[in-house]
């Protein structure tokens, strides 16, 4: 264990992590960032978040052109390092918040002590599981889990697409793939649809909406690219076949919360990271959290670079007050 505890240990690497992590080092408090290493859980987890694996990123503010996810990742990271971050290449798998200051447990066995603590280590989407479609996810071959980043490519435009999911998600994923695919084929397990009515009525008023309901895929179709897909129907069992050019996965995300297992972190009824009175304080003083481990809706890279920044203030003053300096 290290003799001094960090003022501030930020636990993540994307938008929000980085983001706390420039305020917080040019605050001068010093912060740390435990990055993550790679992984598969079951699809890719990079250091760097949900960017890395996104191509051209168009609506970030200040790219007018657009910038590559993983290029955009690289600058905040340097950017936060010119300040003086220093970054650790390690996972941070457990936390001890009952004592001051507070334990961290790392996956190479070693701990870390805090004063306070940044958890930004977002969320990640949920996959079906089938073998085609997380290898061609993972070679850009038509299938991804964020039309709002990739649906507006080229390869995408006028071509047949198929969203699957019944949510919230799906329908603005759906209803933006609207704007620039042939057809849009919403693909639904059941026969009703769990997103908002306002959100349904958006998508289905659109003429080139097409629910196929009951509806499961269980193949995804191509060797390079996606060709098709096959589904299973969910009453009756029968299989059929239908061409598209382009897969989304729209059925929720997962936040990334396992390491906070009887840390005594209150969560939201879905997982997230609960948040008090809509600023970045958590239920324990001294820990704070940003970014898509904390949000179900906006999700947004500039809203968890908003949300970083927010806990870096929070957590400064919150040190400033407890006299840590
Ligand atoms: P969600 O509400 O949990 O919906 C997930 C959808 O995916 C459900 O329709 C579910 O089907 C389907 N699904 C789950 N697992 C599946 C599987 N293995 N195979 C096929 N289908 C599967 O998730 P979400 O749409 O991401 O929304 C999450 C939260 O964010 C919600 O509270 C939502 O309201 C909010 N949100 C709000 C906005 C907005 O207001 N602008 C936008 C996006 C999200 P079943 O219905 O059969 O369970």
């Amino acid at each position: 264990m290290s003799d001094t505890a960090h003022k501030v240990v930020i636990i993540g690497s994307g938008p929000a992590g980085w983001t706390a992590a420039i305020y917080a080092a040019r605050a001068q408090l010093r912060p740390i960032v435990y990055c993550g290493v790679p992984k598969q859980d079951p699809g890719p987890v990079l250091p760097g978040g949900q960017l890395m694996l996104t191509t051209e990123v168009e609506n970030y503010p200040g790219f007018e052109h657009g910038v590559e996810g993983p290029d955009l990742m690289d600058r905040f990271r340097k950017q936060a390092e010119r300040f003086g971050t220093k970054v650790i290449e390690d996972d941070i798998v457990k936390c001890d918040f009952s004592g001051r200051p507070f334990v961290l447990h790392t996956a190479e066995g070693k701990q870390e002590r805090a004063h306070s603590v940044i958890i930004a280590t977002g969320a990640t989407a949920n996959w079906l599981g089938l073998e085609n479609e997380m290898r061609l996810a993972r070679s850009g071959g038509g299938v991804s889990a964020c039309a709002v980043c990739d649906g507006a490519l080229p390869v995408f435009r006028d071509q047949p697409l198929a969203v699957v999911g019944g949510g919230d998600t799906a329908m603005e994923e759906a209803t933006y793939l609207t704007k620039f695919a042939s057809t849009v084929y919403l693909v639904h397990r059941r026969d009703s649809l769990r997103a908002s009515k306002i959100m349904q009525e958006r998508f289905l008023s659109r003429p080139n909406a097409k629910v196929l309901w009951n509806k499961a895929v269980s193949d995804v179709l191509g060797t390079d690219r996606i060709e098709g897909i096959e589904m299973a129907d969910t009453v009756t069992g029968a299989k059929s076949r239908l061409d598209v050019k382009g897969l989304f996965i729209a059925i929720g995300h997962t936040p990334a919360t396992r390491f906070l297992a009887g840390a005594g972190i209150e969560l939201t009824e879905s997982g997230y990271v609960a948040l008090k009175n809509r600023n970045s304080y958590t239920n324990i003083p001294g820990v704070f959290a940003a970014g898509d481990v904390s949000d179900a809706e906006y999700r947004q890279a500039v809203t968890a670079a908003g949300m970083g920044c927010q806990a870096a203030l929070d957590a400064e003053r919150w040190l400033a007050a407890t006299g840590v300096h």
